[in-house]
């Protein structure tokens, strides 16, 4: 089987500071994965090589069997990155209108033809934001803004979703819907790779979870997953209980 996303013996480093190191993990089509780890583990540069974003200094990423830094079919990736920093949110553009923008790839800048428009309405209505289409994405709360890009991302057909911790500043009530409305797009099929720091909420919808800090401690399906001590041995690290618990734990 082609794996969506294929990481071999990764290791980073930011100058001298090593953040990954000989990470090894399989994404299967079809998976929703949970990413955790304690903050600045390297949850987000893992992320970004998987998607081609970034390359490792030394391993191998693939996206879907090509490697990921070649992968060429940016229709097929949909990523919500963690701060919003895309350009359109400081234009004074709609939501429709950075819809419409997954279309472009098919069908061409302002070409879009009647079935184009179908795909984005029926992208709209899928994440459930129809009565937002003509608001200014400027004006929107951060819950709806996710979902902007996430129907950006169906409209352009993506069949695997990358989302950097996208429910901070979202209340809770929107994070439960948020989190259904993923269930549902894997559920047709869609790999979800999210990054999430509430343990407890992404181990109630996600098929498989994972722990990274630095090394990645485990990645398995999420029953399993709660019940290994994953968790224990990542989150014991020197940086959060001091290295003298560490040495003692050993
Ligand atoms: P996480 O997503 O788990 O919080 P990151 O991958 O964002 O972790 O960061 C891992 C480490 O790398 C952190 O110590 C962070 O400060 C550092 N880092 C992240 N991005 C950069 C960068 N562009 N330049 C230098 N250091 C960085």
């Amino acid at each position: 089987m082609t794996h969506a996303i294929s990481v071999d013996d990764v290791s980073f480093a930011y100058d001298d500071q090593p953040v990954l190191r000989d990470v090894t993990l399989s994404i299967d089509e079809g998976e929703f994965l949970g990413l955790i780890g304690p903050n600045g583990s390297g949850k987000t540069t893992l992320l970004k090589i998987m998607l081609g974003l970034r390359s490792p200094d030394t391993g191998r990423a693939e996206l879907f069997g090509t490697p990921a830094k070649e992968f060429s079919d940016g229709t097929r990736l949909g990523y919500v990155s963690q701060h919003a920093t895309d350009a359109e949110e400081m234009m004074p553009v709609t939501v429709r209108e950075v819809v419409r923008m997954g279309r472009f790839p098919h069908a061409g800048i302002g070409r879009l033809s009647d079935d184009d428009r179908t795909k984005v309405d029926e992208a709209l209505e899928t994440v459930e934001i129809t009565d937002l289409a003509d608001r200014r994405l400027n004006h929107l709360s951060g819950g709806q803004r996710q979902r902007t890009y996430i129907a950006r991302a169906l409209a352009s057909e993506a069949d695997l979703l990358a989302l950097d911790e996208p429910t901070v500043g979202v209340d809770a009530d929107s994070v439960e819907a948020f989190y259904e409305l993923l269930e549902a797009l894997n559920a047709r099929g869609i790999t979800i790779v999210l990054i999430e720091h509430d343990i407890a909420t992404v181990a109630d919808h996600a098929s498989t979870m994972a722990c990274l800090d630095c090394e990645l401690y485990e990645h398995c399906e999420t029953r399993e997953f709660l019940e290994s001590d994953a968790l224990e041995r990542a989150f014991s690290s020197a940086r959060l209980v001091g290295s003298t618990e560490l040495a003692a734990g050993d």
